[in-house]
């Protein structure tokens, strides 16, 4: 018998399974479409994360280089 990964869990399971006996996932193709669904948005969600991160970490940039330069100018 033949195994396979569920997308969702990562375990394996018979290939036959039309459900995963860990998590439920269904194999059934309009349930994939969902999945593919699901997937494509969590992925946006996680460029969007990724993006305001960027964003945070150049204010903190911009405010230790703030710092630094007025510590310089102080001690001059
Ligand atoms: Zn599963």
């Amino acid at each position: 018998m033949a195994l396979q990964r569920c997308p969702e869990c990562r375990r394996k399971i018979s290939e036959n399974a039309q459900l995963c006996p860990h998590c439920g996932f269904s194999f059934n193709e309009a349930d994939l479409a969902v999945y593919r669904e699901k997937l494509e948005q969590r992925r946006l969600y996680n460029e969007q994360l990724n993006r305001q991160n960027i964003k945070i970490q150049l204010i903190w940039l911009v405010i230790f280089a703030l710092v630094i330069g007025g510590a310089m100018w102080w001690n001059s």
